[in-house]
Protein backbone atom coordinates (compact mmCIF):
# COMPACT_ATOMS: atom_id res chain seq x y z
CA UNK A 1 0.00 0.00 0.00
CA UNK A 2 1.33 3.80 -1.23
CA UNK A 3 1.02 5.98 2.10
CA UNK A 4 1.42 9.71 1.28
CA UNK A 5 3.98 10.71 3.89
CA UNK A 6 3.97 14.30 2.98
CA UNK A 7 0.05 15.04 3.21
CA UNK A 8 -1.21 17.18 5.85
CA UNK A 9 -3.18 14.54 7.43
CA UNK A 10 -0.57 12.12 7.72
CA UNK A 11 1.89 14.58 9.50
CA UNK A 12 -0.73 15.46 12.05
CA UNK A 13 -1.36 11.92 12.87
CA UNK A 14 2.93 10.97 13.24
CA UNK A 15 2.64 14.18 15.68
CA UNK A 16 -0.28 12.92 17.52
CA UNK A 17 1.18 9.10 17.91
CA UNK A 18 4.13 10.60 19.62
CA UNK A 19 2.00 11.49 22.71
CA UNK A 20 0.76 8.71 24.54
CA UNK A 21 -3.07 9.20 26.15
CA UNK A 22 -4.22 7.14 29.08
CA UNK A 23 -7.49 5.20 27.91
CA UNK A 24 -9.36 6.46 31.17
CA UNK A 25 -9.33 9.87 31.07
CA UNK A 26 -8.08 10.86 27.36
CA UNK A 27 -5.42 13.44 29.51
CA UNK A 28 -1.76 13.04 27.93
CA UNK A 29 0.96 10.53 30.11
CA UNK A 30 3.43 13.19 30.39
CA UNK A 31 6.32 13.44 33.17
CA UNK A 32 6.99 17.54 32.68
CA UNK A 33 9.66 17.55 30.05
CA UNK A 34 7.86 18.97 27.39
CA UNK A 35 5.92 21.27 30.22
CA UNK A 36 3.20 19.35 30.28
CA UNK A 37 2.80 18.15 34.01
CA UNK A 38 0.54 15.57 35.73
CA UNK A 39 -1.30 18.31 38.16
CA UNK A 40 -1.84 22.34 38.17
CA UNK A 41 0.46 22.46 41.18
CA UNK A 42 3.74 20.33 39.73
CA UNK A 43 3.32 22.84 36.83
CA UNK A 44 3.27 25.91 38.61
CA UNK A 45 5.95 24.99 41.28
CA UNK A 46 8.47 24.20 38.05
CA UNK A 47 7.48 27.71 36.41
CA UNK A 48 8.09 28.90 39.66
CA UNK A 49 11.88 27.82 39.81
CA UNK A 50 12.34 28.27 35.91
CA UNK A 51 11.17 32.04 36.35
CA UNK A 52 13.79 32.36 39.26
CA UNK A 53 16.84 30.69 36.94
CA UNK A 54 15.34 33.15 34.44
CA UNK A 55 15.87 36.38 36.35
CA UNK A 56 19.90 35.34 36.97
CA UNK A 57 20.30 35.75 32.82
CA UNK A 58 21.09 38.56 30.64
CA UNK A 59 18.93 39.91 28.39
CA UNK A 60 20.33 38.85 25.97
CA UNK A 61 19.42 35.11 26.17
CA UNK A 62 15.90 36.71 26.50
CA UNK A 63 16.42 37.83 22.70
CA UNK A 64 18.30 34.44 21.59
CA UNK A 65 15.03 32.43 23.26
CA UNK A 66 12.19 35.04 21.38
CA UNK A 67 14.40 34.88 17.88
CA UNK A 68 14.64 30.55 18.53
CA UNK A 69 10.76 30.69 19.62
CA UNK A 70 9.76 32.89 16.12
CA UNK A 71 11.76 30.16 14.53
CA UNK A 72 10.88 27.24 15.44
CA UNK A 73 7.11 27.97 14.99
CA UNK A 74 7.29 29.28 11.53
CA UNK A 75 9.43 26.38 10.58
CA UNK A 76 7.39 24.54 7.96
CA UNK A 77 6.71 21.44 8.84
CA UNK A 78 5.38 23.21 12.01
CA UNK A 79 3.08 25.22 11.47
CA UNK A 80 1.31 23.13 9.07
CA UNK A 81 0.88 20.43 11.28
CA UNK A 82 -0.41 23.05 14.19
CA UNK A 83 -2.21 24.38 12.18
CA UNK A 84 -3.60 21.26 10.64
CA UNK A 85 -4.29 19.92 13.97
CA UNK A 86 -6.15 22.85 15.37
CA UNK A 87 -8.53 22.82 12.30
CA UNK A 88 -9.19 19.02 13.00
CA UNK A 89 -9.36 19.09 16.90
CA UNK A 90 -11.45 22.15 17.69
CA UNK A 91 -13.58 21.68 14.67
CA UNK A 92 -13.54 24.64 13.57
CA UNK A 93 -11.81 27.76 11.44
CA UNK A 94 -10.13 27.68 8.20
CA UNK A 95 -6.69 25.89 7.50
CA UNK A 96 -5.49 28.76 5.32
CA UNK A 97 -6.27 31.82 7.37
CA UNK A 98 -5.44 29.57 10.40
CA UNK A 99 -1.55 29.92 8.77
CA UNK A 100 -1.75 33.72 8.34
CA UNK A 101 -3.03 34.27 11.63
CA UNK A 102 -0.13 31.63 13.29
CA UNK A 103 2.18 33.91 10.98
CA UNK A 104 1.03 37.11 12.02
CA UNK A 105 1.18 35.86 15.82
CA UNK A 106 5.06 34.51 15.38
CA UNK A 107 6.12 37.32 13.30
CA UNK A 108 4.76 39.91 14.98
CA UNK A 109 4.39 40.31 18.72
CA UNK A 110 6.55 42.40 20.22
CA UNK A 111 9.35 41.13 21.98
CA UNK A 112 12.61 42.81 24.19
CA UNK A 113 11.91 46.15 22.59
CA UNK A 114 8.62 46.78 24.09
CA UNK A 115 10.12 47.36 27.54
CA UNK A 116 11.01 50.65 27.56
CA UNK A 117 12.21 52.59 30.39
CA UNK A 118 11.35 56.11 31.55
CA UNK A 119 14.44 58.23 33.46
CA UNK A 120 14.14 62.03 35.19
CA UNK A 121 17.20 63.08 36.18
CA UNK A 122 17.78 66.76 37.76
CA UNK A 123 19.63 68.42 40.89
CA UNK A 124 18.86 65.11 43.60
CA UNK A 125 20.10 62.04 41.05
CA UNK A 126 18.66 60.14 38.60
CA UNK A 127 15.28 57.88 38.59
CA UNK A 128 14.56 54.92 36.57
CA UNK A 129 11.01 53.42 35.76
CA UNK A 130 11.55 50.13 34.97
CA UNK A 131 9.49 47.06 33.73
CA UNK A 132 10.01 44.44 35.68
CA UNK A 133 8.07 40.98 35.57
CA UNK A 134 5.51 39.96 37.57
CA UNK A 135 7.30 36.32 38.04
CA UNK A 136 4.53 33.60 37.10
CA UNK A 137 1.37 33.86 35.34
CA UNK A 138 -1.49 31.91 34.66
CA UNK A 139 -2.88 32.55 31.11
CA UNK A 140 -5.96 31.07 30.05
CA UNK A 141 -6.54 30.88 25.88
CA UNK A 142 -9.75 30.48 24.19
CA UNK A 143 -10.46 27.47 21.80
CA UNK A 144 -10.82 30.49 19.09
CA UNK A 145 -7.61 31.19 18.37
CA UNK A 146 -6.01 28.76 20.51
CA UNK A 147 -2.03 28.57 19.16
CA UNK A 148 -2.23 32.34 18.14
CA UNK A 149 -2.73 33.12 21.98
CA UNK A 150 -0.33 30.57 22.87
CA UNK A 151 2.39 32.16 20.59
CA UNK A 152 1.53 35.89 21.25
CA UNK A 153 1.28 35.28 25.26
CA UNK A 154 4.41 33.23 25.79
CA UNK A 155 6.43 35.48 23.77
CA UNK A 156 5.02 38.96 25.22
CA UNK A 157 5.29 37.60 28.80
CA UNK A 158 8.86 36.00 28.75
CA UNK A 159 10.46 38.86 26.90
CA UNK A 160 9.09 40.41 30.43
CA UNK A 161 10.95 38.18 32.47
CA UNK A 162 8.43 36.08 33.06
CA UNK A 163 7.14 32.49 33.02
CA UNK A 164 3.41 31.05 31.88
CA UNK A 165 1.34 28.34 32.87
CA UNK A 166 -1.50 27.98 30.69
CA UNK A 167 -4.53 26.83 31.16
CA UNK A 168 -5.46 26.29 27.36
CA UNK A 169 -9.40 25.52 26.38
CA UNK A 170 -10.21 21.45 26.79
CA UNK A 171 -11.34 21.60 22.82
CA UNK A 172 -7.76 22.54 21.70
CA UNK A 173 -5.61 20.39 24.21
CA UNK A 174 -3.56 18.80 21.68
CA UNK A 175 -2.93 21.86 19.81
CA UNK A 176 -1.53 23.53 22.94
CA UNK A 177 0.51 20.91 24.52
CA UNK A 178 2.34 20.67 20.80
CA UNK A 179 2.90 24.41 21.27
CA UNK A 180 3.87 24.08 24.32
CA UNK A 181 6.76 21.65 23.35
CA UNK A 182 8.20 23.39 20.69
CA UNK A 183 8.40 26.39 22.56
CA UNK A 184 10.27 24.75 25.42
CA UNK A 185 12.52 23.04 23.18
CA UNK A 186 13.59 26.42 21.13
CA UNK A 187 14.13 28.21 24.51
CA UNK A 188 16.47 25.12 25.93
CA UNK A 189 18.49 24.95 22.36
CA UNK A 190 19.41 28.20 22.98
CA UNK A 191 20.55 28.08 26.60
CA UNK A 192 17.78 29.56 28.22
CA UNK A 193 15.88 27.82 31.38
CA UNK A 194 13.43 24.36 31.10
CA UNK A 195 9.68 24.96 32.00
CA UNK A 196 9.15 29.12 31.83
CA UNK A 197 6.35 27.50 29.47
CA UNK A 198 4.20 24.78 31.08
CA UNK A 199 1.14 23.24 31.66
CA UNK A 200 -1.23 20.24 32.94
CA UNK A 201 -2.28 17.18 31.32
CA UNK A 202 -5.77 17.56 32.39
CA UNK A 203 -6.54 21.45 32.63
CA UNK A 204 -9.79 21.51 33.71
CA UNK A 205 -11.92 24.15 35.22
CA UNK A 206 -11.39 23.22 38.61
CA UNK A 207 -7.44 23.09 37.49
CA UNK A 208 -7.96 26.81 36.04
CA UNK A 209 -9.80 27.52 39.22
CA UNK A 210 -6.36 26.10 41.52
CA UNK A 211 -4.52 28.45 39.23
CA UNK A 212 -5.90 31.08 40.10
CA UNK A 213 -5.98 30.63 43.91
CA UNK A 214 -2.04 29.27 44.02
CA UNK A 215 0.50 31.94 45.81
CA UNK A 216 3.12 31.23 43.50
CA UNK A 217 1.06 32.94 40.83
CA UNK A 218 1.22 36.60 41.11
CA UNK A 219 -0.71 38.10 37.56
CA UNK A 220 -3.46 36.56 36.06
CA UNK A 221 -4.53 36.94 32.11
CA UNK A 222 -8.08 35.37 30.45
CA UNK A 223 -8.98 35.64 27.01
CA UNK A 224 -12.21 34.50 26.48
CA UNK A 225 -15.92 35.06 26.79
CA UNK A 226 -17.67 36.60 30.05
CA UNK A 227 -17.56 33.70 32.12
CA UNK A 228 -13.83 33.63 32.20
CA UNK A 229 -12.67 37.11 32.70
CA UNK A 230 -15.25 37.47 35.26
CA UNK A 231 -13.30 34.36 37.21
CA UNK A 232 -10.02 36.62 36.83
CA UNK A 233 -11.32 39.59 38.07
CA UNK A 234 -12.93 38.29 40.90
CA UNK A 235 -9.23 36.13 42.05
CA UNK A 236 -8.21 39.38 44.01
CA UNK A 237 -4.59 39.10 42.06
CA UNK A 238 -3.90 41.44 39.22
CA UNK A 239 -5.83 40.24 36.10
CA UNK A 240 -5.76 41.08 32.56
CA UNK A 241 -9.35 40.63 31.01
CA UNK A 242 -9.95 39.91 26.74
CA UNK A 243 -13.33 39.53 26.84
CA UNK A 244 -16.57 38.75 24.28
CA UNK A 245 -17.13 41.21 21.47
CA UNK A 246 -19.56 41.84 18.91
CA UNK A 247 -18.03 44.13 16.49
CA UNK A 248 -20.50 45.80 14.26
CA UNK A 249 -19.65 47.64 10.86
CA UNK A 250 -21.30 50.34 10.10
CA UNK A 251 -21.35 52.11 6.72
CA UNK A 252 -22.93 55.41 5.43
CA UNK A 253 -23.49 57.18 2.63
CA UNK A 254 -20.72 58.92 2.01
CA UNK A 255 -18.18 55.35 2.01
CA UNK A 256 -16.55 54.08 -1.03
CA UNK A 257 -19.32 51.07 -1.35
CA UNK A 258 -17.44 48.52 -3.51
CA UNK A 259 -14.55 48.78 -1.05
CA UNK A 260 -16.94 48.79 1.84
CA UNK A 261 -18.33 45.61 0.31
CA UNK A 262 -15.06 43.91 -0.19
CA UNK A 263 -13.51 44.65 3.13
CA UNK A 264 -16.56 43.46 5.28
CA UNK A 265 -16.77 39.76 3.50
CA UNK A 266 -13.11 39.45 3.54
CA UNK A 267 -13.13 40.40 7.27
CA UNK A 268 -16.57 38.63 8.16
CA UNK A 269 -15.36 35.45 6.63
CA UNK A 270 -11.79 34.93 7.61
CA UNK A 271 -11.73 32.13 9.72
CA UNK A 272 -15.04 31.20 9.70
CA UNK A 273 -15.64 34.53 11.66
CA UNK A 274 -13.89 33.49 15.16
CA UNK A 275 -11.98 36.48 15.35
CA UNK A 276 -13.34 38.12 18.47
CA UNK A 277 -12.95 41.44 16.25
CA UNK A 278 -14.36 39.86 13.09
CA UNK A 279 -17.50 41.72 11.97
CA UNK A 280 -20.75 40.38 13.34
CA UNK A 281 -23.29 42.49 12.37
CA UNK A 282 -23.30 45.57 9.54
CA UNK A 283 -25.59 48.62 10.12
CA UNK A 284 -25.64 50.45 6.61
CA UNK A 285 -27.73 54.31 5.90
CA UNK A 286 -30.71 52.70 3.85
CA UNK A 287 -29.84 55.12 0.62
CA UNK A 288 -26.32 52.91 -0.02
CA UNK A 289 -28.14 49.70 1.36
CA UNK A 290 -28.98 48.37 -1.43
CA UNK A 291 -25.62 48.84 -3.36
CA UNK A 292 -23.91 47.59 -0.72
CA UNK A 293 -25.90 44.63 -0.44
CA UNK A 294 -25.08 44.04 -4.33
CA UNK A 295 -21.31 44.14 -3.89
CA UNK A 296 -21.00 41.79 -1.09
CA UNK A 297 -22.86 39.53 -3.56
CA UNK A 298 -19.93 39.72 -6.05
CA UNK A 299 -18.12 38.93 -3.30
CA UNK A 300 -19.23 35.59 -1.99
CA UNK A 301 -21.80 36.93 0.16
CA UNK A 302 -25.47 34.77 0.02
CA UNK A 303 -28.42 36.30 1.01
CA UNK A 304 -30.94 34.60 2.62
CA UNK A 305 -34.29 37.00 1.73
CA UNK A 306 -37.23 34.24 3.18
CA UNK A 307 -38.35 35.88 6.27
CA UNK A 308 -39.10 32.19 7.35
CA UNK A 309 -35.77 31.01 6.60
CA UNK A 310 -33.90 33.85 8.46
CA UNK A 311 -35.63 32.76 11.68
CA UNK A 312 -34.98 29.08 10.95
CA UNK A 313 -31.37 29.86 10.65
CA UNK A 314 -31.93 31.72 13.87
CA UNK A 315 -33.51 28.65 15.50
CA UNK A 316 -31.01 26.86 14.28
CA UNK A 317 -27.83 28.34 15.11
CA UNK A 318 -29.52 29.53 18.63
CA UNK A 319 -31.95 27.13 19.73
CA UNK A 320 -33.93 28.32 22.11
CA UNK A 321 -32.03 31.94 22.25
CA UNK A 322 -28.72 29.84 23.02
CA UNK A 323 -25.02 29.87 20.82
CA UNK A 324 -24.61 26.40 19.94
CA UNK A 325 -21.58 25.63 19.62
CA UNK A 326 -22.01 23.33 16.97
CA UNK A 327 -22.09 26.41 14.15
CA UNK A 328 -19.43 28.48 15.42
CA UNK A 329 -16.59 28.68 13.16
CA UNK A 330 -17.47 26.51 10.55
CA UNK A 331 -18.31 27.73 6.78
CA UNK A 332 -21.12 29.16 5.52
CA UNK A 333 -21.38 25.89 3.08
CA UNK A 334 -21.70 24.05 5.95
CA UNK A 335 -24.09 25.69 7.70
CA UNK A 336 -26.07 26.66 4.65
CA UNK A 337 -26.21 23.17 4.12
CA UNK A 338 -27.30 22.19 8.00
CA UNK A 339 -30.50 24.87 6.93
CA UNK A 340 -31.43 23.24 4.02
CA UNK A 341 -30.22 26.02 2.01
CA UNK A 342 -28.54 25.12 -1.50
CA UNK A 343 -26.06 28.14 -1.74
CA UNK A 344 -23.44 27.92 -4.47
CA UNK A 345 -19.78 26.46 -3.93
CA UNK A 346 -17.71 29.59 -3.83
CA UNK A 347 -20.00 31.13 -0.65
CA UNK A 348 -18.03 32.65 1.98
CA UNK A 349 -20.83 34.47 4.16
CA UNK A 350 -24.92 34.09 4.45
CA UNK A 351 -26.06 37.39 4.51
CA UNK A 352 -29.63 38.58 5.29
CA UNK A 353 -31.76 41.60 6.60
CA UNK A 354 -32.79 41.90 10.02
CA UNK A 355 -34.50 44.13 12.51
CA UNK A 356 -31.80 45.39 15.50
CA UNK A 357 -33.43 43.35 17.65
CA UNK A 358 -33.17 39.99 16.01
CA UNK A 359 -30.96 37.13 17.81
CA UNK A 360 -28.97 36.78 14.45
CA UNK A 361 -27.77 40.71 15.15
CA UNK A 362 -28.13 40.78 19.29
CA UNK A 363 -25.70 37.20 19.42
CA UNK A 364 -21.99 36.80 19.30
CA UNK A 365 -22.31 33.92 16.21
CA UNK A 366 -18.52 33.61 15.59
CA UNK A 367 -19.83 31.94 12.30
CA UNK A 368 -20.10 33.34 9.13
CA UNK A 369 -23.71 34.62 9.37
CA UNK A 370 -23.99 38.15 9.01
CA UNK A 371 -26.49 40.00 9.77
CA UNK A 372 -27.46 43.27 8.05
CA UNK A 373 -29.44 46.06 9.71
CA UNK A 374 -31.12 49.31 7.64
CA UNK A 375 -31.02 52.75 9.21
CA UNK A 376 -32.54 55.96 7.96
CA UNK A 377 -29.52 57.93 8.99
CA UNK A 378 -25.59 57.75 10.10
CA UNK A 379 -27.39 59.09 13.47
CA UNK A 380 -29.60 56.40 13.69
CA UNK A 381 -26.71 53.82 12.65
CA UNK A 382 -24.16 55.15 15.13
CA UNK A 383 -27.09 54.71 17.71
CA UNK A 384 -27.59 51.27 16.73
CA UNK A 385 -23.93 50.36 16.60
CA UNK A 386 -23.41 51.14 20.01
CA UNK A 387 -26.15 49.31 21.29
CA UNK A 388 -25.25 46.24 19.36
CA UNK A 389 -21.95 46.47 20.68
CA UNK A 390 -22.95 46.05 24.11
CA UNK A 391 -20.90 47.67 25.81
CA UNK A 392 -18.17 45.01 25.54
CA UNK A 393 -16.04 48.44 24.17
CA UNK A 394 -13.87 45.53 21.73
CA UNK A 395 -13.96 46.37 18.24
CA UNK A 396 -16.21 48.02 15.88
CA UNK A 397 -15.81 49.73 12.60
CA UNK A 398 -16.89 52.24 9.68
CA UNK A 399 -16.95 52.93 6.57
CA UNK A 400 -17.66 56.18 5.53
CA UNK A 401 -15.81 59.74 4.66
CA UNK A 402 -17.07 61.92 6.84
CA UNK A 403 -14.12 62.66 9.46
CA UNK A 404 -17.03 64.20 11.76
CA UNK A 405 -18.99 61.24 12.07
CA UNK A 406 -15.72 58.63 12.16
CA UNK A 407 -14.84 61.04 15.07
CA UNK A 408 -18.54 60.94 17.02
CA UNK A 409 -18.83 57.47 16.31
CA UNK A 410 -15.23 56.46 18.30
CA UNK A 411 -16.16 58.79 21.03
CA UNK A 412 -19.44 57.20 21.69
CA UNK A 413 -18.92 53.34 21.18
CA UNK A 414 -16.13 53.77 23.30
CA UNK A 415 -13.92 50.19 21.54
CA UNK A 416 -10.74 49.62 21.96
CA UNK A 417 -10.12 48.98 18.27
CA UNK A 418 -11.81 50.90 15.85
CA UNK A 419 -11.07 50.37 12.32
CA UNK A 420 -12.16 52.81 9.64
CA UNK A 421 -12.55 51.78 5.69
CA UNK A 422 -11.09 48.44 6.22
CA UNK A 423 -11.06 45.03 7.18
CA UNK A 424 -11.17 44.19 11.15
CA UNK A 425 -8.48 42.31 11.00
CA UNK A 426 -6.31 45.79 9.86
CA UNK A 427 -6.85 46.46 13.89
CA UNK A 428 -4.38 43.88 14.81
CA UNK A 429 -2.09 44.73 12.40
CA UNK A 430 -2.78 42.56 9.08
CA UNK A 431 -3.06 44.99 6.79
CA UNK A 432 -3.56 47.67 9.04
CA UNK A 433 -0.30 49.45 11.31
CA UNK A 434 0.50 48.25 14.17
CA UNK A 435 1.63 45.53 16.22
CA UNK A 436 -0.56 42.25 16.63
CA UNK A 437 -1.87 40.75 20.09
CA UNK A 438 -4.41 37.73 20.25
CA UNK A 439 -5.02 39.38 23.99
CA UNK A 440 -7.17 42.19 23.45
CA UNK A 441 -7.86 43.76 27.05
CA UNK A 442 -11.02 46.02 26.53
CA UNK A 443 -12.48 45.14 30.11
CA UNK A 444 -8.90 45.93 32.04
CA UNK A 445 -7.80 48.79 29.97
CA UNK A 446 -4.33 47.10 29.01
CA UNK A 447 -6.07 47.41 24.91
CA UNK A 448 -3.74 45.27 22.76
CA UNK A 449 -1.57 43.66 25.13
CA UNK A 450 2.13 43.00 24.11
CA UNK A 451 5.53 42.63 26.76
CA UNK A 452 4.88 46.03 28.06
CA UNK A 453 1.51 44.96 29.77
CA UNK A 454 2.85 41.93 31.72
CA UNK A 455 5.48 43.69 33.56
CA UNK A 456 5.49 45.82 36.98
CA UNK A 457 6.02 49.58 36.76
CA UNK A 458 8.94 50.04 39.42
CA UNK A 459 11.00 52.86 40.64
CA UNK A 460 15.07 53.11 41.16
CA UNK A 461 16.17 55.63 42.55
CA UNK A 462 19.63 57.20 42.64
CA UNK A 463 20.27 60.16 45.21
CA UNK A 464 22.52 62.82 44.09
CA UNK A 465 24.40 61.10 41.10
CA UNK A 466 24.32 60.58 37.68
CA UNK A 467 22.91 63.69 36.55
CA UNK A 468 25.28 64.80 33.65
CA UNK A 469 23.23 67.45 31.84
P1 LIG B 1 -14.66 30.47 26.64
O1 LIG B 1 -14.97 31.59 27.56
O2 LIG B 1 -15.64 29.38 26.47
O3 LIG B 1 -13.28 29.79 27.06
C1 LIG B 1 -12.09 30.53 27.23
C2 LIG B 1 -11.18 29.81 28.20
O4 LIG B 1 -11.66 29.97 29.51
C3 LIG B 1 -11.08 28.31 28.00
O5 LIG B 1 -9.77 27.89 28.24
C4 LIG B 1 -12.05 27.76 29.04
O6 LIG B 1 -11.72 26.45 29.38
C5 LIG B 1 -11.84 28.73 30.16
N1 LIG B 1 -12.97 28.97 31.06
C6 LIG B 1 -14.24 29.24 30.70
N2 LIG B 1 -14.99 29.53 31.80
C7 LIG B 1 -14.14 29.44 32.87
C8 LIG B 1 -14.26 29.63 34.28
N3 LIG B 1 -15.43 29.97 34.84
N4 LIG B 1 -13.17 29.45 35.06
C9 LIG B 1 -11.99 29.14 34.51
N5 LIG B 1 -11.79 28.93 33.20
C10 LIG B 1 -12.85 29.08 32.38
O7 LIG B 1 -14.36 31.15 25.23
P2 LIG B 1 -14.03 30.48 23.83
O8 LIG B 1 -15.27 29.94 23.23
O9 LIG B 1 -12.87 29.58 23.93
O10 LIG B 1 -13.59 31.77 23.02
C11 LIG B 1 -14.52 32.63 22.46
C12 LIG B 1 -14.81 33.85 23.31
O11 LIG B 1 -13.58 34.48 23.65
C13 LIG B 1 -15.61 34.88 22.56
O12 LIG B 1 -16.50 35.51 23.42
C14 LIG B 1 -14.55 35.82 22.03
O13 LIG B 1 -15.01 37.13 21.75
C15 LIG B 1 -13.59 35.83 23.19
N6 LIG B 1 -12.23 36.18 22.76
C16 LIG B 1 -11.74 37.38 23.15
C17 LIG B 1 -10.46 37.74 22.77
C18 LIG B 1 -9.89 39.06 23.15
O14 LIG B 1 -8.72 39.26 22.89
N7 LIG B 1 -10.63 39.94 23.77
C19 LIG B 1 -9.69 36.87 21.99
C20 LIG B 1 -10.23 35.64 21.62
C21 LIG B 1 -11.51 35.30 22.03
Amino acid sequence: MNIDTTGIEYIVKKVMDQIDYAEETGAPVVDGKDGVFQTMDAAIEAAAVAQKEYMKKPLALRRQMIAAMREIMLKKENIETICAMVVEESGMGNYEHKLAKHRLATTGTPGVEDLLTEAWAGDDGCTLLELSPFGVIGAITPTTNPNETIVNNSIGMLAAGNAVVFSPHPKALKTSFLCIKLLNEAIVSVGGPRNLIVTCANPTIEAANEMMVHPKIRMLVATGGPGVVKAVLSSGKKAIGAGAGNPPALVDETADIEKAAKDIIDGCSFDNNLPCIAEKEVVVVDQVADYLIFNMKKNGAYEITDKKAIDALADLVCPEGRLSRDFVGKSAKYIAAAAGLDVPEDTRVLICETSKDHLLAVEELMMPILPIVRVANVDEGIDVAVELEHGNRHTAIMHSKNVDKLTEMAKRIQTTIFVKNGPSYAGIGFGGEGYPTFTIAGPTGEGLTSAKSFARRRRCVLVGGFDIK
